[in-house]
């Protein structure tokens, strides 16, 4: 669960807005906390509200604080905001700058790029070096660059996020086709799994790049389908696009 501690902060911002709306809530800590003297500090309108005042801290405040300094400048907690679109806020907050080198430094990347390198194909070359790079352009990714207006789920399972590892790796929706293609490729190696490693291509011999490419593919292009939980469609999608990988390098 990469987005659990996001949830959770949400949950927390949410109760703030709450607070801040004026909201009666159940949650005593963070009303005396809230309406105790460091809000007043924080928020010198809050000192004015109809509630009294209290210095007793609450277990939770120092975490509270934290949140509340961290995000009050960059979300706006309005009387209409939902706990989604809080967690969304959030998420979209994350940096996400960092290269796939300097994420994986035990990893030797020069090999990679020679195999990416010897792919022929400029559209197949393309594909791979966003797969690499996780640059598709998943739910995760639109919140991350601020749009909105998109539903950030998985297609297929609709429960979760789409995060790149979500969408090619742990999707409980595409276990039966990850199995397939696993098997396919085992057929070439015996090693061959559909794992964070192989989808860099580290430790993937040259024949298997199309099953890759194959898997990837199929994955990415199926998504907005009405019908693609039929396991033999994605099946015929990943031997047509491993083929024509094939022809054309
Ligand atoms: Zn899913």
């Amino acid at each position: 669960m990469p987005d659990f501690e996001e949830k959770i902060n949400a949950m927390w911002l949410q109760k703030i807005s709450d607070m801040i709306k004026g909201k009666p809530t159940i949650w005593k800590t963070l009303y005396t906390y809230f309406l105790g003297i460091t809000t007043r500090e924080l928020m010198p309108e809050l000192a004015e509200n109809k509630y009294s005042h209290s210095e007793q801290f609450g277990k939770n405040a120092k975490k509270l604080k934290e949140l509340y300094i961290q995000y009050r400048s960059k979300i706006k907690l309005t009387e209409n905001i939902t706990l989604k679109e809080i967690y969304y806020e959030i998420i979209g907050q994350r940096k996400n700058s960092i290269t796939v080198e300097e994420k994986n430094k035990e990893i030797e990347f020069t090999n990679i790029w020679t195999k990416v390198a010897g792919i022929k194909n400029d559209i197949h070359r393309e594909f791979l070096y966003k797969i690499i790079h996780r640059a598709v352009l998943t739910g995760e990714k639109q919140i991350d660059r601020g749009i909105r207006g998109i539903d950030p789920q998985c297609k297929y399972c609709n429960r979760q996020f789409e995060t790149f590892e979500h969408l090619f790796i742990d999707c409980k929706e595409l276990k039966m086709f990850r199995t397939y293609v696993i098997q396919n490729g085992q057929s070439e190696d015996l090693n061959f799994e559909i794992s964070k490693k192989s989808l860099l291509l580290v430790d993937i011999k040259t024949e298997l790049i199309p099953i890759i490419y194959g898997y990837t593919h199929t994955v990415w292009a199926c998504r907005h389908f009405e019908d693609t939980l039929n396991l033999y469609k994605l099946q015929m999608k990943y031997h047509k696009d491993k083929e024509i990988y094939r022809k054309y390098n």
